[in-house]
């Protein structure tokens, strides 16, 4: 069990508070909603979640709950005291179990929804052609193919965060997946890297709703 936050974590976790605050002031998180979260970098075991049912616009680093990533257990003195993290902790747990994020970024950008309508009925949302997928750490060149895996909304989420598995670890060179008529999940190293490639997807998916391309 952990008692206290290393200061190496406080610091990463007051940055991504202050970018949660940043991000609703721009839409992503309307009524409470997304969720936010972080690997811890001096206890491995542990990822911090943001708790449910926060006005984002007063979100602060005191709003990360501690769990266990691996097991999905939360420390005894928060359940205690009724605290509880995010309804969609499951998938932030998920992405930690099986790929190298230390942030996870999960918003409601309206964008995100119009985007994953233009690719009804797809596995994926396949992109290619735009300089600035240089954005995604890793890629080079305009000149590929990415596949964003894109599922169906659920309230399982425990059962959607086993399913989002092989579909992640099935692509190269992707940092997010879409639900539909839900959001978007994007992840990164670090939060100034999340950051970055949230905003890749934020552009991709302004190119492609004002191109009204689809496949
Ligand atoms: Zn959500």
């Amino acid at each position: 069990m952990i008692n206290i936050i290393s200061a190496q974590d406080h610091e990463e976790m007051k940055k991504l508070a202050n970018l949660v605050r940043v991000m609703n002031s721009l839409g992503h998180n309307p009524a409470t909603s997304g969720n936010y979260s972080l690997r811890s970098q001096t206890s491995p075991e542990i990822a911090y979640v943001s708790e449910s049912g926060i006005d984002k616009s007063k979100f602060t680093e005191e709003n990360f709950l501690p769990l266990y990533y691996k097991t999905r257990q939360m420390l005894s003195e928060n359940i205690a005291a009724g605290r509880k993290s995010s309804d969609e902790t499951d998938i932030h747990l998920s992405i930690y179990q099986i790929t190298n994020a230390n942030c996870v970024l999960h918003s409601h950008l309206l964008d995100s929804l119009l985007f994953a309508d233009l690719f009804d009925g797809k596995p994926f949302a396949t992109i290619e052609g735009l300089e600035l997928l240089k954005g995604f750490k890793g890629i080079k060149t305009h000149n590929l193919k990415i596949n964003i895996p894109c599922f169906e909304n659920t309230q399982d989420i425990a059962n959607l965060a086993e399913e989002i598995k092989p579909a992640i670890l099935a692509q190269e060179n992707n940092y997010g997946l879409l639900l539909r008529g839900h959001g978007v999940y994007v992840w990164g190293d670090s939060v100034e890297e999340a950051k970055r490639h949230l905003e890749v997807f934020e552009y991709i998916f302004k190119y492609y709703l004002n191109s009204r391309r689809g496949y």
